[in-house]
C-alpha cells in the first residue's frame, strides 16, 4: 500500500544526510527506470551517468567506444561520476562497468549508498536481447557474452551496500523493495517495521483525519499528536486493564515530543459508558485544565473511545480528541466515524454525539495482549467489511486469517482495509441517513441476541452476536431466493473456521422463542415506524439495505433456523 512507502521514503530521505544513492549493476537491470521513480519518491534529482557522458562528449556511447575505445570511455566515466558525486545528493544511475573501477567504488563509498540491482539472469537476457545499442554486446553470441560479463562482475557488484534481487516484477515493486531495504539499512532495525505500516485517510473536509496503523504506532503518539497540536496539553483517558500495559509508553512518547499529559483511568467494561463516569471524566478534564486548543486521548477499546469521545464532544462544546484504539473491534470500527456516546438505563448508546477524532493511532501489536475471545469477536466486524462490498477482501481473509490472528503484515493489512471500508461509508454518509446502515450487516439479528442475553458478555459478546447475525442474514437471504446457497455456506464455513458461532442455538444461554426473537428485533433502532429493516445480500460482497421486510417471512426464517440443531 502506498502509505507504507511514504513513511519509508521520508525516513530514508532524512537518514541519507546529504549522501547520494548510486545504482549499480548490469545493463538492462532497470537502473534508469528504477532510479527515476526512486528519486521522485525521495524528492531528489535523478542523474544518469551515461547520459551525462554523452552530453559532455557530444557523442553516443557506442560512438565513443567506436572512435576512442573502451579505456578512453572508462576514464571519462570515472571523472564524470567523481564530479557528479561532488554535486549534492541525488539518485545516480551508473553504467554497467563503472563499479568495476576501484577509484569509482571508493568514491561512491565516500559519498553515497550503493545499491546493486540484480535481476534474474534470464530476465536480463530477454531485456538486453531487445536492445542492439550495447557496445559490449556486439559479438557473435550476445547472450553468451552477457552471461560471461555477469559472472565476471557479480563478485564486485556484491560489494555494494545493498543488493536488490528482483525477478521480472514491475519497476514500481523494485522501487518499493529498494526503499524498504534502504530504510532498514539506514534507519536501523529498532525502527518500526515500516513494511507493516499503513495509513488511511478519512477525507471529511474540515473534519478530515488520518488513521495510522502498524506495530509500534503507540510509541509515535508524541510526534504525531505534536504535529496536529503543537504544544497542546494532553489528557489520556484509559481503563484499568489497558493502563498498566500501554499508558507509560504513551506518556513517555508525549513527553519526548514536549507534550505534557495527565491521565484518567476508568473501570473496564460496558458499565463505564454511564452518566456517572461521563461526569467523573468530564470533571477530571476540567480539573486538568483541558481547553479548546488541547487534546483528549482515548487509549483503550470501544468503551473508552465512546465515553472519551463524548466527553471531548461536550467539554467546552467540543475539544479535539485522538483515538488510540487497543482492541480489534475499536481499531476497525468504533474509533473511526465519529460516533460517540454512553448508555442510558433505557438502552445502549442512547445519549451521544457525532464528534470526529483528529487522528487515529491503531497499534496492531497492542492486540497481542487482547484475549482470544475479544480478538475473535472483533474479527467478526472485519469479516463484515468483506461481506458488505469487498469479495476479494473476504477471500484474503479466508486465506490468511491465521496470520491476522497471530500478528504481522496480514493483520495490519486487514485492519487498514477495514478502516478504509468504514471510512468510505462514513464519508458517503457521515450522520447515518442512508448508506451507513450497511455497516449494520448482521446487527439486526445480533442486537436481538445481545438483548436476549441481557448484554451479559460472559454469555455473548457483541462480535459473537454479529457473527451469528451475519450467518443468519446470509441464510435468510438464501431463503428469500436472493443469494446463492454456496455463498451462505461459505460465510458460515469461514466464521466457524476461526471459532465464531453461526447458529442461534450455538449460544446455550439464548433460550428464546421465535416470537421472543422477533420482539427483540422490533426494539432495534433500525425499526422505522414499525417496518423492519435488514441488511441482506445477493452474495458475498453484495449486501444491500432491505426496507419493509415482511414480518411473516422473518418469522418463518427464525422458526426454521431455531429448529436447526447446534453445530
Ligand atoms: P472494551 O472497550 O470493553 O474492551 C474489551 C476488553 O478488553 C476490556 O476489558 C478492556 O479493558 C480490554 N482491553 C482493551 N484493550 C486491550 C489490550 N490491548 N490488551 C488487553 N486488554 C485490552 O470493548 P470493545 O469491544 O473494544 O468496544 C465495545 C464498545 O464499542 C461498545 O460499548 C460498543 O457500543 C462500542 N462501539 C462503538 C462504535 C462506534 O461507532 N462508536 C462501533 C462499534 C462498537
Ligand atoms: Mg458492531
Amino acid at each position: 500500500m502506498v502509505q507504507g512507502q511514504l513513511v519509508d521514503a521520508r525516513r530514508v530521505a532524512a537518514a541519507l544526510g546529504g549522501r547520494s544513492i548510486v545504482l549499480v549493476g548490469m545493463m538492462g537491470a532497470g537502473k534508469t527506470s528504477v532510479g527515476k521513480r526512486l528519486a521522485t519518491k525521495l524528492g531528489l534529482p535523478f542523474v544518469d551517468a551515461d547520459a551525462e557522458i554523452e552530453v559532455g562528449a557530444q557523442l553516443t556511447i557506442p560512438e565513443i567506444f567506436e572512435r576512442f575505445g573502451e579505456a578512453y570511455f572508462r576514464d571519462g566515466e570515472r571523472r564524470v561520476i567523481a564530479r557528479l558525486l561532488n554535486s549534492g545528493p541525488q539518485v545516480l544511475a551508473t553504467g554497467g562497468g563503472a563499479f568495476m573501477n576501484k577509484t569509482t567504488r571508493d568514491n561512491i563509498a565516500a559519498h553515497a549508498v550503493s545499491v546493486w540491482l540484480k535481476p534474474d539472469v534470464e530476465v536480463l537476457v530477454a531485456r538486453v536481447r531487445k536492445k542492439s545499442n550495447r557496445p559490449l554486446l556486439q559479438t557473435a553470441d550476445p547472450e553468451q557474452t552477457l552471461r560471461r560479463l555477469l559472472d565476471e562482475r557479480s563478485p564486485t557488484y556484491a560489494l555494494a551496500d545493498i543488493t536488490i534481487e528482483s525477478r521480472d516484477g514491475p519497476h514500481e515493486s523494485v522501487v518499493d523493495m529498494t526503499l524498504r531495504r534502504l530504510a532498514e539499512k539506514l534507519c536501523g532495525s529498532a525502527e518500526p517495521a515500516s513494511a507493516e505500516r499503513r495509513k488511511v485517510e478519512v477525507p471529511l473536509g474540515a473534519r478530515a483525519y488520518s488513521i495510522l496503523i502498524g506495530p509500534g504506532v503507540i510509541d509515535e503518539a508524541g510526534p504525531e499528536i505534536a504535529r496536529i497540536a503543537p504544544g497542546a496539553k494532553c489528557a489520556i483517558v484509559t481503563d484499568a486493564h489497558v493502563a498498566p500495559l500501554y499508558l507509560d509508553r504513551v506518556t513517555a512518547s508525549l513527553a519526548n515530543a514536549g507534550l505534557s499529559a495527565t491521565s484518567i483511568v476508568c473501570p473496564p467494561g460496558e458499565a463505564t459508558k454511564s452518566y456517572a463516569e461521563f461526569a467523573r471524566v468530564s470533571d477530571a478534564l476540567i480539573e486538568a485544565r483541558i481547553e479548546r486548543r488541547d487534546v483528549v486521548v482515548a487509549l483503550g477499546g470501544g468503551v473508552v473511545g465512546d465515553l472519551t469521545g463524548f466527553c471531548a464532544a461536550s467539554l467546552r462544546r467540543g475539544v479535539r480528541f485522538v483515538q488510540m484504539p487497543t482492541t480489534l473491534l475499536s481499531q476497525v470500527d468504533s474509533s473511526v466515524g465519529g460516533k460517540t456516546g454512553i448508555n442510558s438505563p433505557h438502552g445502549k448508546n442512547l445519549v451521544g454525539a457525532f464528534h470526529q477524532p483528529s487522528l487515529v493511532l491503531a497499534d496492531s501489536s497492542s492486540l497481542d495482549t487482547l484475549s482470544e475471545r475479544e480478538f475473535r469477536a472483533g474479527y467478526a466486524e472485519v469479516v463484515k467489511y468483506g461481506l458488505i462490498d469487498d469479495r476479494s477482501f473476504f477471500e484474503f481473509l479466508e486465506g490468511r486469517w491465521r496470520e491476522v490472528f497471530s500478528g504481522g503484515a496480514a493483520r495490519a493489512e486487514a485492519v487498514a482495509t477495514s478502516c478504509a471500508a468504514k471510512a468510505r461509508v462514513v464519508v458517503a454518509d457521515e450522520t447515518e441517513q442512508g448508506e451507513r446502515a450497511l455497516l449494520n450487516l448482521g446487527h439486526t439479528f445480533g442486537h436481538a441476541f445481545e438483548s436476549l442475553t441481557h448484554y451479559d458478555s460472559a454469555r455473548l459478546v457483541h462480535g459473537e452476536g454479529v457473527a451469528i447475525g451475519m450467518a443468519c442474514a446470509f441464510r435468510f437471504s438464501r431463503q428469500l431466493g436472493l443469494c446463492a446457497g454456496q455463498d451462505a455456506t461459505r460465510v458460515e464455513a469461514h466464521l466457524k473456521a476461526v471459532g465464531l458461532p453461526t447458529r442461534i442455538r450455538d449460544d446455550s444461554g439464548l433460550e428464546a422463542s421465535t416470537e421472543g426473537i422477533l420482539t427483540a428485533m422490533r426494539q432495534d433502532k433500525k425499526v422505522d415506524r414499525g417496518r423492519l429493516t435488514f441488511i441482506l445480500a445477493r452474495g458475498i460482497g453484495e449486501s444491500f439495505i432491505a426496507r419493509d421486510v415482511e414480518e411473516a417471512s422473518v418469522l418463518a426464517f427464525v422458526k426454521g433456523d431455531l429448529a436447526l440443531p447446534p453445530d
